[in-house]
């Protein structure tokens, strides 16, 4: 029973695909690579089927083959993977499913480069294929019925045709791509393909198989010594993970024994990638058991503030068939993420120490995120070597840490002073800290809300208290002589005291309810007026964002 029926694509596809066979920079031989991961998705969620209902094991080989046909100029993607039904097909090639969609096409579109990396990492690399061709055919069958494939053809303008087929096929997807005319010389031979693929695809973990020979050749490199491989085997699948033009600043690799068997081998890309869309949810680290793809992007095995580190973990100590929700609570993923967490804040030390230039890269990119890390208290001493500030004292372009601040710090200063400012130059001109300018103590510089919120959390670095400049008890500071003698301010007259009074009480009269109180300074030589909060719980710029949050 053919049943053929037509269908338009929505909007969005046709906005999408105009921006991708439009695209002039866009290298277009990144659709195999498309559809490839695609393959491969499909056959992970068929391995993990089959681990959770053994009786669907049907002998049926786990491959990718690829093959191309000279005579009617057709590359065929055929997987052996879950397959769709045609429900599924309607749903996921004719609609775009992904929240990111409608943020990759304002991006796409304003962007001059080439999108072969937002391609991948927005997830809209099925319909990358009419980059290359005017006609496609697929034939898919759902590992769920048994009796009917469906069959899905397009030019990729407007529309798409779909009908259901004989059944003929084991389950899986077979994607039959008609070169255009000019795309011939390009893609079409065996060869050429081969390059792609062992360019693009060399670390996908099932065998991907062209003219009867696997071409992806290498094995789970989380798990091989880390003394055989090379740099360049890193970076390569790196930018196969991440799609990344860029190498990443630096990679861990370690193994752990215990309390908890894992591999793991991660990253720090140099900017942060999940940067794009409203929410940030695109992080998470790859979880494996036993080199099986268990879930993409767990959100588990990293707290959020490390979410900016990409890469895979893989362990020896779970079931090959647990399911996604246990995950979520399991014991031993718990286990491994706290090793794991003290491990990245441990090498990210050792970094800083040994690599300042990359450790700034870091910060740079990813220390808004990072930041968020003062609510881990079981890890506050690593975290908070790791913040870096710049500070009144800092050279050009380096910044500081507590331990440099307090290198540097007065003989008996058991206090690091801090204040939130908009910059170094408003720095310069805040009345506040004009006591710590004369006498020369430093004061470190923060710029961002949430720099406040560290500071209120930690309290405390060491013995030495963290405190808001604007508040710093002046018999602290005053037992620390001025840099220059003359800049202390002289006491004043008898005279001068009286005529203080009067202005003062002349100033409470004009401002009455507009202001608590209105006092006489000792710590001001040069500015004429600081302003404070009565009750010196809550710095002024804290109160700012705390009458923001309440409104
Ligand atoms: P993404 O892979 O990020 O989901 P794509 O545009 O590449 O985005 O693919 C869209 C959807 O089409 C996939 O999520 C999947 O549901 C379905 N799909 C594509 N190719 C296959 C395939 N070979 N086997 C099964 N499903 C597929
Ligand atoms: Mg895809």
């Amino acid at each position: 029973t053919e049943q053929t029926e037509k269908f338009e694509f929505k909007a969005e596809v046709n906005q999408l695909l105009d921006i991708l066979i439009h695209s002039l920079y866009t290298n277009r031989e990144i659709f195999l690579r498309e559809l490839i991961s695609n393959a491969s998705d499909a056959l992970d969620k068929m391995r993990f089927a089959i681990s959770c209902d053994p009786e669907l094991n049907d002998d049926v080989e786990p491959e990718i083959l690829i093959a191309y046909d000279e005579e009617k100029k057709t590359i065929t993607v055929t997987d052996t993977g879950i397959g769709m039904t045609r429900d599924e097909v309607v749903a996921n090639i004719g609609t775009i499913a992904h929240s990111g969609s409608a943020e990759f096409i304002k991006q796409a579109a304003e962007s001059k480069e080439s999108l072969d990396s937002l391609i991948g990492r927005f997830g809209v690399g099925f319909y990358s294929i009419f980059m290359v061709s005017d006609h496609v055919v697929v034939r898919t069958k759902s590992y769920k019925d048994a009796d009917h494939a469906t069959q899905w053809i397009s030019d990729g303008k407007n529309s798409y045709e779909l009908s259901t087929i004989e059944a003929e096929m084991d389950h899986g997807t077979s994607i039959e791509i008609h070169l255009n005319e000019d795309m011939v010389d390009r893609f079409g031979s065996d060869d050429k393909l081969r390059d792609i693929v062992a360019k693009h695809s060399n670390f996908v973990s099932f065998p991907i198989m062209i003219g009867g020979e696997r071409v992806n050749t290498v094995p789970a490199l989380w798990r091989e010594p880390k003394f055989q491989i090379k740099d360049e085997q890193y970076v390569e699948f790196y930018k196969f993970m991440t799609y990344d033009s860029q190498p990443p600043i630096t990679t861990l690799h370690f193994a752990v024994d215990a309390p908890v068997q894992f591999n793991s081998l991660l990253f720090i890309p140099e900017k942060d990638l999940d940067i794009f869309g409203m929410d940030r949810d695109n992080w998470g680290v790859d979880l494996y058991v036993r080199r099986v793809l268990i879930e993409k992007q767990n959100k588990n095995l990293l707290p959020e503030y490390l979410s900016f580190i990409k890469g895979v973990v893989d362990t020896e100590d779970l079931p090959l068939n647990i399911s996604r929700e246990t995950l979520q609570d399991n014991l031993l993923i718990g286990k491994i993420s706290s090793t794991l967490t003290k491990q990245v804040l441990g090498q990210l030390l050792k970094l800083a120490e040994d690599d300042a230039e990359k450790y700034a890269k870091f910060w740079k990119a990813h220390s808004k995120i990072f930041k968020a890390g003062h609510m881990d208290f079981l890890n506050r001493d690593k975290y908070s070597k790791l913040l870096r500030f710049d500070s009144s004292k800092a050279e050009e372009d380096t910044l500081v840490a507590f331990d440099d601040y307090i290198e540097r710090a007065k003989e008996d200063q058991k206090e690091i002073y801090y204040a939130v400012v908009a910059s170094r130059e408003a720095a310069n001109l805040n009345p506040h800290l004009e006591i710590f300018r004369r006498k020369d103590i430093e004061v470190l510089y923060l710029y961002e809300p949430i720099d406040e919120f560290v500071m209120e959390s930690m309290r405390q670095y060491n013995d030495f208290d963290l405190v808001a400049a604007e508040y710093a008890d002046l018999e602290k500071l005053d037992k620390f002589e001025s840099s220059e003698k003359e800049d202390e301010p002289e006491p004043l007259s008898e005279d001068q005291e009286k005529d203080m009074e009067a202005l003062v009480a002349k100033m409470k009269e004009i401002l009455g309810e507009q202001v608590a109180d209105v006092k006489i300074s000792e710590r001001l030589s040069d500015s004429p007026c600081r302003l404070i909060n009565p009750d010196g719980a809550m710095t002024s710029s804290m109160e700012k964002i705390m009458k923001a949050m309440n409104k």
